[in-house]
């Protein structure tokens, strides 16, 4: 396959948890990077003279400024874990996009329910702006579910809590590993998907968004295709791993 390629420049490099790395860049050609909230870019390295990509949700929302931002949860032995944990700003790597159809669309006013595990929190930040306006005039309602195995882990909890203060946004974090002594009322024990009991889902009132680890992503289906959600009411995002 032929990708439409060109040069990005690493404009900060910083840990968003103890594990996951949050990255800026800026196009270095000058031109703008234009993109929808929850598509994603790939990254393109050179494996032993071999091509290779690796895909990244854009985290941040478009329009912001020059700069995107990913995060990634790093993996070990990785190609792109490895290259990008050594990058520094002003550093040149390739990439090519945006690609994806995992964006909001135009639906009627309903509650959407975005559930992510891990880095695929991601696209729901870019969509902050867009869900805040959904919410705040056009008779939506918005709930932001992660899934981790540790409080620590909550990555860019603290955007999800000041849209929820703010703006009425909902959000749980879900621990499926360690809970808390003393929780927070946004603090969940147990999967993503045991956090769907508590929010009475309905297929007539609700669309679900899900993102992340594909574990999740078919056990929150099949949950809600039980319950008779249709491909209309439920978008998935698979963070399927490369093959080369
Ligand atoms: C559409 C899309 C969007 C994505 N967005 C993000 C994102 O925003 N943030 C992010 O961190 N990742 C994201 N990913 C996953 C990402 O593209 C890489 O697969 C991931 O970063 C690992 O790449 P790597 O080169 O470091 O490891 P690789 O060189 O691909 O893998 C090294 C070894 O680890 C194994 N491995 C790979 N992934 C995992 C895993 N998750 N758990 C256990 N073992 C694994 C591989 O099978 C291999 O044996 C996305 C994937 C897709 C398809």
């Amino acid at each position: 396959m032929k990708w439409n390629t060109f040069p990005v420049e690493v404009v900060f490099s910083r840990k968003e948890t103890p594990a996951i790395l949050h990255l800026g860049f800026r196009r270095a050609d000058g031109q703008p990077f234009q993109f929808q909230a929850g598509q994603f870019i790939n990254l393109h390295f050179d494996r032993d003279g071999a091509p290779a990509h690796r895909s990244y949700s854009v985290a941040n929302a478009p329009g912001e400024s020059d700069v995107f931002e990913i995060a990634i949860s790093p993996v070990q032995g990785g190609l792109a874990t490895r290259a990008l944990g050594s990058a520094r700003p002003g550093d040149q790597l390739t990439a090519s996009g945006p690609y994806g159809r995992f964006v909001l669309k135009d639906d009627p006013p309903c509650r959407l329910i975005l559930v992510g595990t891990g880095t695929g929190i991601t696209p729901y930040r870019a969509m902050l702006p867009s869900l805040v306006r959904r919410v705040a005039s056009e008779g939506f309602r918005a709930h932001v579910l992660l899934g981790v195995w540790r409080r620590d882990e909550t990555l860019f909890a603290g955007d999800f809590l000041a849209a929820r203060d703010t703006h009425g946004i909902d959000f749980t974090a879900c621990y499926s590993r360690e809970f808390p002594d003393q929780p927070d009322e946004w603090e969940h024990s147990g999967y993503v998907q045991t956090a769907f009991e508590n929010l009475g889902l309905h297929p007539e009132s609700d669309i679900v968004y899900l993102c992340g680890n594909p574990g999740m992503v078919d056990a929150a289906a099949a949950w809600l295709k039980e319950r008779d959600f249709g491909s209309r009411q439920v978008r998935r995002e698979k963070y399927v791993s490369a093959r080369n």
